[in-house]
């Protein structure tokens, strides 16, 4: 099955002064492994689109289907999605290597984990050098530049082994060249992980640069205008 499915996806935010269509009528399929960049006029909708395939709020009509299974029903597994946001995310009073544990503490707690703690550790581990974050493994986060610190949120985001990598503008507040660095990291990890990442972006030409599809929206309320198959060399 599609990795990530929206069937006839509409969003309506309903608040008490107003009533917002997102998201017009969505239909998206994105396959196993692959890298799909979303790309739209700011407020048009793509975080919404995420925020759907997280699960974090109901579509108003149609389905949202992570690996098969709609989000919205009792048997769809959190843990098979992660999440990285265009500001890190990080506990400033715990060293890197304890917030990339973070979400394994939690579902450790929550007696949701899928295997032993001490395969996360090794996880944790590798992902640190992966990310060339070794070194600061024992340091605060508010020791660590930006880039550094959004590295720590990726693996964060990667550590309790998820399917599906949601990543909604994530290097969209770093310089430039930092952000190219990322880019190129990102492309490295997701050739070493083979996981299907959906990934939102203002900047057509990053999607290009990183994706194997780019899906192009229209002004709010969203819906596909485009989407563009990515035959690009590899770097
Ligand atoms: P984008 O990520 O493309 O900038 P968003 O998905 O964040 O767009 O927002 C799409 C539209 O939905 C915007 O008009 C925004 O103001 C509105 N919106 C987003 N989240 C909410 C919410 N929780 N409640 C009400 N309106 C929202
Ligand atoms: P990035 O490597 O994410 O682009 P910078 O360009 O700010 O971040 O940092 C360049 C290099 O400087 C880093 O890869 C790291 O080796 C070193 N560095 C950055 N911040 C620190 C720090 N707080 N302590 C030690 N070394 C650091």
């Amino acid at each position: 099955s599609a990795a990530i499915l929206y069937d006839n996806v509409k969003k309506r935010y309903d608040t008490e002064s107003e009533s917002i269509l997102a998201i017009e009528d969505i239909s998206l399929s994105v396959d196993q492994g692959e890298f799909i960049s979303v790309v739209g006029p700011s407020g048009c909708g793509k975080s919404t689109l995420l925020h759907l395939a997280a699960g974090i709020f109901d579509p108003t009509d149609g389905r949202v289907e992570i690996n098969g299974v709609d989000v919205q029903s009792d048997d769809h597994q959190k843990n098979s999605v992660g999440l990285v946001f265009q500001s890190p995310v990080l506990l400033d009073w715990r060293t890197v290597y304890d917030n990339i544990m973070l979400p394994v503490t939690v579902m450790s707690e929550n007696g949701v984990l899928e295997r032993d703690e001490e395969y996360y550790r090794e996880r944790a581990s590798d992902l640190l050098s992966m990310t060339g974050l070794e070194e600061f493994a024992d340091a605060y986060p508010q020791e660590l530049s930006g880039g550094m610190q959004q590295r720590v949120t990726i693996c964060q985001s990667l550590v309790y082994d998820p399917d599906v990598l949601l990543m909604d503008e994530p290097f969209g507040a770093l310089d430039a060249l930092t952000k190219d660095k990322m880019n190129a990291e990102l492309l490295r990890i997701w050739n070493e992980t083979n996981k299907t990442i959906l990934f939102i972006t203002h900047d057509l030409e990053e999607a290009v640069f990183l994706s194997d599809r780019v899906v192009v929206l229209s002004p709010r309320p969203a819906s596909i205008l485009d989407v563009i198959d990515v035959d690009l060399p590899r770097p």
